[in-house]
């Protein structure tokens, strides 16, 4: 019997996650992986970021799914090209899998590609995708202890954004314990405040990341 631990798994995925890297950045691809639990709102704030985004860049979108291609739909509604991938059951995306997605894109088109990962709060976090910055989403109807009890999907995001705004005067949600828990875990992460449907915060949160984009283009930022 053999017995193939996780370090393993997690190690062969480094490798990969490398080589997407470095063909996504030979291209000129800013690439991110935008990460949150079933819900969060990642597709609806797609939705309402892609159209700021499109008048300045070509995007484009993988989606990360065990089953259906509805996200990837909504995307190419707006008209932005996006790729489904489906997990066929499995609860976060690999390189290997993002790899095969790049594949079907022609890199040389994009300036930037947004990957919305399986909705997890778990186990995405352990797997490097080839990304150049995550960005977690956190609705606030999942409650303000979520930065305390999942620690691992905060601590290497480059961004946080609390969505769902438009709720805070219906529910009992404190985003400054989501503030002061994120920044102790990542004292660098960017933290916004934001809603998909309202609008609210996401004009901010566009030019946040064509900022972004351009400091690494131009070598400032890694
Ligand atoms: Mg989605
Ligand atoms: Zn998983």
């Amino acid at each position: 019997m053999k017995i193939i631990a996780a370090k393993k798994i997690l190690k062969a995925n480094d490798q990969i996650a490398e080589n997407n890297r470095r063909r996504l950045s030979q291209n000129g691809v800013f690439t991110v992986n935008m990460l949150g639990s079933p819900g969060a709102g990642k597709t609806t704030l797609l939705e309402a970021l892609l159209p700021l985004l499109k008048s300045r860049l070509s995007a484009a979108v993988i989606e990360g799914d065990i089953a259906t291609s509805n996200d990837a739909e909504r995307i190419e509604a707006i008209g932005i090209p996006s790729v489904q991938l489906n997990t066929d059951g499995a609860c976060h995306l690999d390189a290997n899998i993002v790899g095969l997605a790049l594949d079907s894109l022609d890199l040389g088109n994009y300036g930037m590609i947004i990957v919305e990962n399986v909705g997890n709060l778990i186990c995405t976090a352990g797997f490097d995708l080839g990304e150049h910055i995550r960005v977690v989403v956190l609705s606030a109807t999942e409650g303000a202890d979520k930065v305390e009890k999942y620690p691992a999907m905060f601590q290497n995001a480059h961004a946080l954004v609390i969505n769902k705004t438009d709720l805070y005067p219906h529910i009992d949600f404190d985003p400054g314990r989501v503030m002061s828990d994120a920044k102790r875990i990542a004292p660098e992460v960017r933290i916004f405040q934001a809603s998909a449907r309202s609008g609210d915060g996401i004009a901010v949160l566009g030019e946040w990341l064509l900022d972004k984009r351009e400091r690494w283009l131009q070598g400032i930022e890694k």
